[in-house]
C-alpha cells in the first residue's frame, strides 16, 4: 500500500484537484487502494493565521473577512467539481465548519485572547476543509473515497503548534479507522498537519507538517512507499527561489534528505524522513503538475550522485549569538549553562562553533532573543547579529573524499564567512554568512559542485 500526500498547490483549485484524482486513480491501478493525505489549499493556512492575528487585536470584522475569502474558495471548488446531493452535502458540511471557526474567532476577538490551543483549533480548518472536499471529488470521478478525521487517527502530545506524535496510539488508530477502508477498496482521505491529544483536543504538527503526517501514516501502516506530491520535479540541487539552473535529483539517501530538509529545503518537512527510516520505506517526491517526471526517490543506500555535492540548502533570517567568557569557557559546566538558557526559552539552536574564548550559536526563532541575551549576560559577555544566512552543502562524498570540504570552502574565499561547521557524520558542511551574500555564495557553490561530475569516479569512493 502506498501513502500519497498532496501539498497546498496540488489541491489549490478545481484543476489541481482533477489532476490529483487522475494521479490517485493511476496509483490505484498500479498498486491497489492508496491512503491519501491532503494539505490545506495553498495560502489557506496563512489566511487562517492572519484571521487569528486579527482576532488577537480585537478585529472581529477583519477575521471574518478572511474566513469569507477561504470559504468562498472552497465553495467555488465544490460547485465546479460536484453536483447534486454530493455537492450539497459538502457545502453544508463546510458551511458548518466555517460557522464554527467564525464563532471561535469572534469570541477570541471579544476577549482579545488567543491561546496556542485556540490557534490550533482555527488553523486546523484548512486541512479539515480539503479532506472533506477531495474525497467527494474522487468519488464523483468513480473512485470511491472517504473522509477520515485525522484527529481521530494522529494522536499527539498537547504541545500546540508543534505537537509530537504518539506512535503506538496512532498505529492502533490507523488499524481501526484506516486499514479497513483500504481492505474494502475505498480510498481513506485524511488531512495532514492536524491531530489531537488522546482526549480529543485538536493539535497541529508545525508548518509544513503534512509531509510528516504522511510519513507517520506510512510507517504506522507499513506502507511500501510514501509519495510527496508537490509543485517541483523532486528534491532539487538547491532552492529554486535562490539559485537558477537547479536540477532534480533522481535519488537521495535518507541521511542526505534529512540534512537538506533540516537546513531549509522546504519541499520536505524535516521530520518526514525519521518514520520512514525505521521501516526502510522509500519516500518519493513528485510533481503533481508533471506526474510523468520520475521525481526523487529517497532510500537508505542509493548510488552516489555524479556531482561532488548532492545538494545545497539555505535558511535566511538567522541570528548569530556570540557568548564570550575568557575565564569560564574551559571550565566544565559552562556549556551546560549556555544551553540551559536556550532550553529554558524553548529556542532550538542550529549551528554551534567554539573557539577558546567564545561560542557562537545560530537561532532561527527570535521571539525570546532579548530574554536569552539577558540570561546569558548574567555569566558571560553576549552580542548578537541578525540578518545572517546559513548555507549548507550536503553530500555523501563529503564523508568519503578528503579535500572536498576544503575545496568548497576555497570556492567561498571571497565571502565573509562568519561560522563554519562540519559535524561528526560529515555529510554536511555548513557556513553562516551575511544574508546579502547568500544568493551569490549559493550560485558559486552550486555551479562548481552540484552540476559537474565529480573528479573521483563513483567506483573509487564507493
Ligand atoms: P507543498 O505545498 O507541496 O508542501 P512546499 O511549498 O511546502 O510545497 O514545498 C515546495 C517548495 O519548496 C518548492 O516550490 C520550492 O520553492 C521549495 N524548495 C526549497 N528548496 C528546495 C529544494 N532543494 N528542492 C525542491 N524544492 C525546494
Ligand atoms: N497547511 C500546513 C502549512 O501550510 C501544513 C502543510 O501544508 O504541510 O504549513
Ligand atoms: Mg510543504
Amino acid at each position: 500500500m502506498v501513502v500519497m500526500k498532496f501539498g497546498g498547490t496540488s489541491v489549490k483549485d478545481p484543476d489541481a484537484i482533477r489532476r490529483l484524482a487522475r494521479i490517485v486513480m493511476r496509483e490505484q491501478d498500479r498498486s491497489g487502494t492508496p491512503v491519501v493525505v491532503v494539505s490545506a489549499m495553498s495560502g489557506g493556512t496563512d489566511q487562517l493565521l492572519d484571521a487569528v492575528t486579527a482576532a488577537a487585536r480585537g478585529d472581529g470584522a477583519g477575521a471574518g473577512h478572511r474566513i469569507s475569502a477561504i470559504r468562498d474558495r472552497h465553495r467555488q471548488a465544490a460547485t465546479t467539481l460536484l453536483s447534486g446531493d454530493a455537492c450539497d452535502d459538502v457545502i453544508d458540511t463546510l458551511e458548518k465548519l466555517w460557522r464554527e471557526i467564525s464563532a471561535l474567532l469572534q469570541a477570541m476577538a471579544v476577549l482579545r485572547e488567543v491561546s496556542p490551543r485556540s490557534r490550533d483549533a482555527v488553523v486546523s480548518a484548512g486541512e479539515l476543509a480539503t479532506s472533506r472536499l477531495v474525497p467527494a471529488a474522487l468519488t464523483a470521478t468513480g473512485l470511491p473515497a472517504r473522509y477520515v478525521d485525522a484527529r481521530m487517527v494522529l494522536v499527539t502530545s498537547a504541545d500546540h503548534g508543534e505537537a509530537r506524535p504518539e506512535l503506538t496510539a496512532t498505529a492502533a488508530r490507523l488499524h481501526e479507522h484506516v486499514r479497513p477502508l483500504v481492505q474494502q477498496g475505498v480510498v481513506p482521505l485524511l488531512g495532514g498537519f492536524i491531530g489531537a491529544t488522546a482526549d480529543g483536543i485538536t493539535t497541529t504538527l508545525g508548518r509544513g507538517g503534512s509531509d510528516y503526517s504522511a510519513s507517520l501514516f506510512g510507517a504506522g501502516l507499513h506502507a511500501s512507499e510514501i509519495q510527496i506530491w508537490t509543485d517541483v520535479d523532486g528534491m532539487l540541487t538547491a532552492d529554486p527561489r535562490v539559485v537558477s539552473g537547479t536540477r532534480a535529483l533522481p535519488t537521495l539517501s535518507f541521511a542526505e534528505a534529512s540534512e537538506l530538509a533540516y537546513f531549509g529545503a522546504k519541499v520536505l518537512h524535516p521530520s518526514t524522513i525519521a518514520p520512514a527510516v525505521t521501516d526502510g520505506i522509500p519516500v518519493r517526491i513528485l510533481n503533481s503538475q508533471r506526474p510523468d517526471e520520475p521525481g526523487t526517490t529517497i532510500t537508505a543506500n542509493p548510488p552516489l550522485p555524479a556531482a561532488p555535492l548532492t545538494g545545497l540548502a539555505c535558511k535566511r533570517d538567522i541570528t548569530v549569538v556570540d557568548v564570550r567568557s575568557t575565564m569560564m569557557l574551559a571550565a566544565y559546566g559552562f556549556m551546560r549553562r549556555v544551553f540551559e538558557v536556550f532550553e529554558r526559552h524553548e529556542t532550538s539552536v542550529d549551528v554551534i562553533t567554539t573557539s577558546e574564548v567564545s561560542v557562537s550559536i545560530t537561532i532561527e526563532d527570535r521571539r525570546a532573543l532579548a530574554a536569552i541575551v539577558a540570561d546569558l549576560a548574567a555569566f558571560a559577555e553576549v552580542t548578537f547579529e541578525q540578518d545572517m544566512a546559513l548555507l549548507s552543502a550536503v553530500g555523501e562524498r563529503l564523508r568519503l573524499e578528503p579535500g572536498l570540504a576544503s575545496r568548497v570552502l576555497g570556492a567561498l574565499d571571497e565571502f565573509p564567512l562568519r561560522m563554519v561547521s562540519q559535524a561528526g557524520a560529515r555529510r554536511n558542511l555548513t557556513v553562516v554568512l551575511p544574508q546579502s551574500h547568500l544568493a551569490a555564495a549559493m550560485a558559486r557553490v552550486h555551479e562548481r559542485f552540484c552540476l559537474l561530475p565529480a573528479a573521483v569516479p563513483t567506483e573509487v569512493v564507493a
